[in-house]
């Protein structure tokens, strides 16, 4: 079996990257715009890629020969402080479409609103 992508559907949200154990599947964030890769040669047909994929853009064919395809997606800005995130824009676009998160912050703008909370509600040492 091997995949077969459907980059028109795909949010880039490197879910199959991540599972991908042979390097067949690649990724590379630069300028705002990242980039996903699939090199046939190295992959194994685990298709490990069409389990873990949110949207179905993964499918498994017996004895398919895809070539080497590529797409890239513009990366999404944090909401409140405007910094590149590592999140495609199809990807919130996705996300808020289905209730996931209202807003989508950067790690930095995360971790201070979380600090900020805990501050102002006292929660986590209370007992
Ligand atoms: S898991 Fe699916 S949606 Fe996510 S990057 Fe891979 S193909 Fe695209």
């Amino acid at each position: 079996m091997r995949p077969v992508f459907d980059w028109e559907r795909c949010i880039g949200c490197l879910a199959c990257v991540r599972a991908c154990k042979t390097g067949a599947l690649s990724y590379r964030d630069e300028n705002g715009v990242r980039r996903i890769a699939f090199e046939p040669r190295l992959c194994d047909g685990d298709l490990l890629c069409v389990e873990v994929c949110p949207v179905n853009a993964v499918k498994g064919f017996p004895n398919h020969e895809s070539g080497e395809s590529s797409v890239t997606f513009e990366l999404a800005r944090c909401e409140n402080c405007g910094r590149l995130m590592n999140f495609t824009v199809k990807e919130v676009e996705w996300a808020k479409g289905k209730g996931y998160y209202e807003v989508f912050l950067c790690r930095e703008c995360r971790k201070a609103f979380s600090v900020e909370k805990i501050l102002l509600e006292g929660s986590v040492w209370r007992v």
